[in-house]
């Protein structure tokens, strides 16, 4: 190989080349109770069970254990490379991470320290709810290892909380916040929803005025998605009252954004805002579309270009480890096709304020994206949805391109498959 065809392939990777994963996600799937808005795989386990006291906490613990202890620590690249690069990141999602004990989350580190060694400083992210921990809890999961905490706040109202099925009242969150201060947490993000049943304009704003003057690192502005089988789901339309119509979703967008942005938050993603320095690296891994494992119920991991979701009930999950047990770690599924890995890598990676490199993208999939996409982009440029740059670099505009990023992929998808 030639120096100068040497160095093209370093700079750049091609796309199907399969990198090693540095991200782990790790699913907690225990609730006190079900959300009206969530679909996620949970147990219900109710008002009283946390940590030892649950049995069935204790099992899936050890389940999980199981698993990453099966799952093969190094990977081939397609490029003859081999290595079991330590974890840069790791995220406690849920479901409810924070009705595990500290002892219980310091085994689950231990295992994935064990299978695949922990970078010196990684970012060990848990979700936690208000009202479900204490404040020795967080130290003793600062102890273990976690130092960045996802707050789900959802919102500033009590009665909204309610009519959302939450467990937590307002005041909740700002003892939760107090509590992961005082044990020293320098990286906290809080959770909030728009476009919830009778919420207003004013209400939302205030819920981000509240959030900001908690003056976390890291937002998250989610807007309602009413899923089908939910309570939701069953009692409303979207677009019908009480759910916002989508003009007054949109202005609670675009409020979002103009908030947050003048309390000095960076827009880094659609729903996502940080203070510099402090985006979730582990999210990030997700919208460059990288490679990450995933553990447990429901869990989703993306390996060598196979995305496989694990089954998302408890008795459907234990046989599946069973099986997974038996074939030391081997899932076969099929591997991502050239074609949905480059539509998935314009899809997440325009959900960052950083845009893609069209130009590098060119030369990553071996084909002309900048040639194919300008003459497609531009009535999309005209209404000032998108950007591009002399550089070649693809951006959606904040807020209006976020807003109205489907259409603009719609376009990218339909010029895509007319190649095929
Ligand atoms: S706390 Fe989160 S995971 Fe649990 S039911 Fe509510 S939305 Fe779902």
């Amino acid at each position: 190989m030639s120096v100068s065809a040497a160095q093209k392939k370093s700079d750049f990777p091609h796309l199907w080349d399969w990198e090693v994963p540095r991200a782990a996600y790790v699913h907690i799937p225990f609730c006190r109770r079900r959300c009206f808005y969530c679909d996620f795989p949970i147990s219900v386990l109710g008002d009283r069970l946390w940590g030892e006291s649950s049995g069935s906490i204790v099992q899936y613990v050890d389940w999980l254990c199981q698993e990453i202890g099966a799952t093969p620590n190094s990977v081939t690249l397609n490029t003859g490379l081999s290595s079991g690069a330590s974890l840069k990141t790791i995220f406690f999602g849920g479901g409810t991470p924070s009705l595990l004990s500290p002892a219980q989350v310091h085994r689950i580190l231990e295992a994935l320290a064990g299978q695949f060694r922990l970078d010196d400083a990684p970012e060990v992210s848990m979700e936690m709810d208000p009202g479900t921990f204490t404040l020795s809890q967080v130290q003793g999961y600062l102890q273990a290892g976690v130092n960045r905490i996802s707050l789900g706040s959802q919102a500033f109202q009590d009665d909204l909380l309610q009519q959302c099925g939450r467990t937590h009242q307002v005041k909740d969150i700002y003892e939760a916040v107090d509590w992961v201060r005082q044990a020293g947490v320098q990286n906290l993000s809080l959770d909030l929803i728009s476009g919830l049943p009778s919420q207003t304009l004013a209400q939302w704003t205030e819920s981000l005025q509240c959030a900001i003057a908690l003056e976390p690192e890291h937002l998250s502005a989610y807007d309602l998605v009413v899923e089908p089988g939910t309570v939701f789901g069953k009692r409303y339309e979207p677009g019908e009252f009480p759910l916002p119509t989508d003009d007054l979703a949109a202005q609670m967008y675009r409020t979002a954004s103009e908030v947050l942005r003048a309390a000095g938050y960076a827009h880094y993603e659609i729903s996502n805002y940080a203070k510099a320095g402090y985006p979730c690296a582990h999210n990030q891994t997700y919208w460059r579309n990288g490679s990450y494992y995933g553990f447990g119920m429901g869990a989703t991991s993306y390996l060598q270009g196979q995305r496989f979701s694990r089954p998302r009930s408890r008795v459907d999950y234990a046989q599946w480890l069973t099986t997974y047990l038996q074939q030391e770690g081997r899932v076969d599924c099929p591997v991502t096709s050239p074609s949905d890995r480059l539509f998935e890598t314009l899809m997440l990676g325009l959900r960052c304020a950083e845009g893609v490199n069209l130009k590098t993208l060119s030369q990553q999939s071996d084909r002309p994206l900048l040639d194919l996409f300008t003459d497609v982009l531009e009535p999309d440029r005209i209404k000032g949805w998108v950007e591009l740059t002399t550089e070649g670099t693809l951006r959606l505009t904040d807020p209006d391109g976020f807003l109205f990023s489907n259409s603009v992929l719609v376009s990218l998808w339909e010029t895509l498959s007319g190649l095929e």
